[in-house]
């Protein structure tokens, strides 16, 4: 251990901890963060950036491991403090040519819930006048103090930040003020007094005065911030390690806040909505920092920059489109015009909705920025089941009972029904107890995060685009309408207002509709997604008035067939299901379940079946059954003729056909004290006791059952093959694949295996047909996997049972954990993901692999697949691709998705292969 310690001591003397924004570049997001890469990439590009340097984000993670910042870093930050106040012909703080510095987090991934940005470091009461006289506005001078004193107090120091804005409401009382900028000089003078007294009560020092001194608690305070609650739920939910920490930028300021000729503004080089290129944005002048997004007060469309500032605005224009060219994508940017002169303050690759991504995937590749591999790169397949969710139908939003209240921005798409509920906390509350909210504010800040995740939608009646709700509920694929401003929301009273005089009250039903803003009372009703429609055949992308979504999706899902190696098959158990999963694009069906087969009216031949105690009354039930098995594999396999069909023989615990324990025995107890016949109730209670399991799961079932019932395989084979032979001889192509499920050992395969090939012998010659019907097993139990280059010998296709697996290897049953103690190991970071949704690479992967290999070392032409549902899972389909299986196997919904992972995997690899 002292050894470890002194290496790791050792490496953070010679590790460099601080980069000029001229050392860095896009690529080093794990170190400088992503703003402070985007920053350095940006000023590499020439344009025209504040000059600053990053602090790294090693440096924070010494400080976070140890207590204390790393010895070396003082020393480097003054070296680079040093360089750029020579730069700058300025010095931090001084009193009569102060530079000022803004200091700003900034992790590898955007993350709400770390230290906001503390803007004009750097002033204090002596060099406050120095900034006057720089600026020749004394005004101006005052206002960033008292911003200073207000960011610092809230974020450094943490005092709570109402204080302060009620200071300055008092303050604009008491001018008649309607907004801030109405303040006069003398105003913000004792505006700065009052502030620096809040921070004296409040935390028992005052303001800091020293300006090395401001700047180093900032940074502290930005390290801190790695840890507080808030960003860590961000990090949970978002699924991005704990362990990065974060960088710090200390950024020299230009100010938005110099008068009519200065703002500041935020911008997307394309739509983040629709895709559509084009000057989207929001500016404010005369402004600081988050004034914009804050909605304090009126922004103006980008586009007005154009008259209020021509020469800015083409430099802007001009900007947005190096970098959309340098980015070959979608760029977010900031900017502050500072007396005229435009200042880049951050950019990176924006986030979009999931629809946005596949239309601007294509319009890349259209203007020749990207190839089709790099186009099926920028979507996933999380986006596309977002797009299959159903919408709102346009023509019940009249319908009785639902009434338009309002339009707000479209911020992020989907159709939400819900009760309207006014805070996190009653979102929380009313989410656990099953009821879907919608959660309305005025607009929504980090503390709100919560009760967004609870919630099925988010409505605000503030903010723009680029708001808090907007954008969080984007990353979340949440349904977002931001900014419907006609709703008045009064948090207080739990209610809103729409024009008209319509009041929504708290718990009553609304509907908002994330793709047009549109907000209702009542419950709309909902219809399926276009890109369903398409995928269901019922409308064509070639069309001339195609939706431009469909055409998009339709492109990405030709690339991804195009390159994809693995197949995709589904999971289906009738013809109805088969069906859809074809026109979905499935090449088989990799697991049917014959279980369902043994429901409904059914059941009764079931429990003959299981109540039998001479050969002769088994053979009868089981002849019974023998007819009605074969018309449903007839009708599958009509279904995906041509393709293969893997039936799996009866898998689950008999006592599942049986019914309830508790209803038999109230049953029996009735009839006994009536005196009436209860014959066949009381042997079927008889029989529940006997097959009565403590642990189903690991009890009789699966090829257990088929060896200890005789002729229940024997039966089900025997319909396989001659509903095969019937649609043979009707000159179709049936592939049927006959599935062993949960074997163990090579020795129970063989003697079922021996069994079924008895029987497909005398179907064969009775019919006259060559069956061509394969047989292969489950790997589904730790024991198979170990063994599989034995199984191997008796299997023709091995499919990979990962449900079954996870749960053996993790020794615990989904049903039982999952409710219980899943979310404490989410919590706990023990799992970052449910292994029942992502596959364990290390732990059930492993085998999964190691299998794999022994089966083909084995059987060379062994086809391998996989039917858990991790078939349908986009980071579980690019395991599979990676281990080299043949096919996955998923639900039919998620079979768009899986061809689109099967295909992205693809082209990741073959870019990394020519690499
Ligand atoms: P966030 O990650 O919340 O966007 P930023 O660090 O980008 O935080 O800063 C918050 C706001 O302050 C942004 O509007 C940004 O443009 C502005 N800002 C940051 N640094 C400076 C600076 N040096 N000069 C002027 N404005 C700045
Ligand atoms: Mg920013
Ligand atoms: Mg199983």
């Amino acid at each position: 251990m002292p050894v470890n310690q002194e290496t790791q001591a050792g490496q953070a003397e010679t590790r460099k901890f601080v980069y000029d924004f001229t050392e860095g570049n896009k690529d080093l997001k794990d170190l400088l963060g992503g703003k402070g890469a985007n920053l350095a990439e940006m000023t590499n590009l020439g344009l025209p950036v504040p000059p600053g340097f990053t602090i790294t984000t090693e440096a924070c993670k010494v400080y976070l491991d140890s207590g204390t910042e790393p010895p070396a870093l003082r020393d480097e930050v003054s070296r680079h403090l040093d360089a750029l106040e020579n730069r700058m012909g300025k010095k931090l703080g001084r009193p009569d040519n102060p530079l000022l510095v803004s200091v700003r987090s900034g992790a590898k991934f955007s993350m709400p819930g770390m230290m906001d940005t503390v803007l004009n470091i750097g002033l204090s009461d002596e060099s406050v006048a120095g900034l006057a006289e720089q600026a020749g506005d004394e005004r101006f001078a005052w206002d960033s103090y008292r911003r200073l004193i207000q960011m610092f107090g809230k974020t450094v120091l943490g005092v709570d930040g109402d204080l302060f804005e009620e200071a300055l409401e008092e303050a604009k009382k008491g001018r008649n003020a309607v907004t801030d900028v109405d303040l006069e000089t003398a105003d913000l003078r004792q505006l700065v007094e009052d502030f620096k007294a809040i921070v004296l009560k409040e935390t028992g020092r005052s303001f800091p005065q020293e300006p090395r001194e401001q700047m180093d608690l900032a940074v502290r305070a930005v390290f801190d911030s790695w840890n507080t609650d808030r960003a860590k739920l961000y990090r949970r939910q978002e699924r991005i390690p704990g362990d990065l920490g974060t960088a710090v930028n200390v950024c020299s300021m230009v100010f938005g806040n110099l008068g009519p000729d200065s703002g500041t503004g935020v911008a997307f080089t394309r739509d983040p909505a629709s895709g559509h290129q084009g000057v989207y944005g929001d500016y404010l002048q005369n402004a600081q920092g988050e004034d914009v997004v804050a909605g304090i007060r009126n922004t103006v469309p980008l586009a007005d920059l154009e008259s209020l500032d021509k020469k800015s605005y083409d430099e802007l224009m001009q900007i947005m489109e190096t970098l959309e060219t340098h980015y070959k994508d979608l760029c977010d940017i900031e900017f502050t015009i500072e007396r005229g002169k435009l200042w880049m303050l951050q950019t990176r690759v924006g986030k979009r909705t999931a629809g946005a991504a596949f239309r601007i995937a294509t319009q890349l590749v259209d203007q020749g920025l990207i190839d089709e591999a790099e186009a099926l790169q920028r979507v996933n397949g999380a986006q596309l089941a977002q797009l299959m969710f159903p919408r709102f139908d346009e023509n019940a939003t009249g319908r009785e009972g639902v009434q338009r209240i309002g339009r707000g921005i479209a911020a992020s798409p989907g159709a939400a029904v819900g009760k309207a509920v006014f805070d996190s906390y009653t979102a929380v509350k009313w989410s656990r107890s099953g009821e879907k909210v919608i959660l309305i504010r005025r607009e929504t800040n980090p503390d709100d995060l919560n009760g967004m995740i609870a919630a099925e939608g988010i409505l605000t009646s503030r903010g723009g685009k680029t708001s808090h709700a907007a954008v969080v509920a984007r990353g979340m694929g949440k349904t977002c309408v931001c900014g419907a401003e006609e709703l008045e929301v009064d948090t207080k009273r739990r209610r809103m207002t729409a024009p008209g005089g319509v009041v929504v009250e708290e718990g009553d039903i609304v509907s908002i509709d994330g793709s047009s803003g549109k907000v209702y009372v009542g419950e709309v009703a909902v219809v399926p997604s276009p890109v369903v429609e398409y995928f269901e055949g019922r409308m064509h992308a070639g069309a001339d008035d195609a939706d431009e979504l469909v055409q998009a999706v339709h492109r990405i899902m030709a690339y991804a067939d195009r390159v994809r190696r693995l197949r995709v098959r589904a999971n289906a158990d009738n013809a109805e299901d088969a069906a859809r999963a074809r026109r979905f694009g499935a090449q088989g069906i990799g697991l049917c379940r014959t279980e369902h087969m043994f429901l409904g009216e059914r059941r009764e031949m079931v429990e003959r079946l299981i109540l039998a105690d001479h050969d002769d009354e088994r053979e009868e039930a089981l002849g019974a059954l023998l007819p009605l098995q074969k018309a449903d594999f007839v009708e599958l396999f009509e279904s995906m003729d041509g393709l293969p069909v893997t039936v799996r023989l009866l898998d689950p615990p008999l006592h599942e056909f049986l019914p309830d324990i508790t209803d038999l025995s109230v049953r029996v107890a009735l009839a006994e004290s009536r005196h009436e016949k209860h014959e066949n109730d009381l042997r079927l209670l008889q029989a529940v006791h006997k097959l009565h399991e403590q642990n189903p799961m690991l009890g009789l079932r699966g090829v257990r059952l088929g060896l200890v019932i005789p002729g229940l395989f024997a039966m089900q084979v025997r319909a396989i093959a001659e509903a095969a032979a019937e649609r043979r001889n009707g000159k179709t192509d049936p592939r049927a694949e006959i599935m062993i499920p949960l074997v163990g050992t090579v020795q129970e395969l063989e003697i079922v295996r021996e069994e079924a090939e008895k029987v497909i012998a005398e179907v064969e010659q009775a019919t006259g047909t060559d069956l061509k019907l394969t047989l292969g097993t489950m790997i589904e139990l730790p024991r198979a996997a170990l063994t599989a280059g034995q199984i191997a010998e008796a299997a023709e296709f091995f499919s990979f049972g990962t449900n079954d697996l996870t749960q053996t290897v993790w020794g615990f049953s989904r049903d039982d954990v999952e409710a219980s103690f899943f979310t404490a190991y989410l919590e706990k970071g023990i799992f970052g993901v449910s292994p029942f949704e992502t596959i364990d690479r290390d732990g059930v992967g492993s085998l999964v692999r190691s299998a794999v290999e022994a089966g083909r070392a084995t059987r060379p032409d062994l086809k391998l697949g996989v039917c858990g549902e991790h078939g349908g899972d986009p980071e579980s389909v690019h395991f599979f691709h990676e281990v080299g299986l043949d096919y996955v196997s998923c639900s039919p919904f998620r079979i768009p998705v899986a061809r689109l992972e099967a295909g992205r995997a693809a082209a990741e690899s073959q870019g990394s292969d020519s690499r």
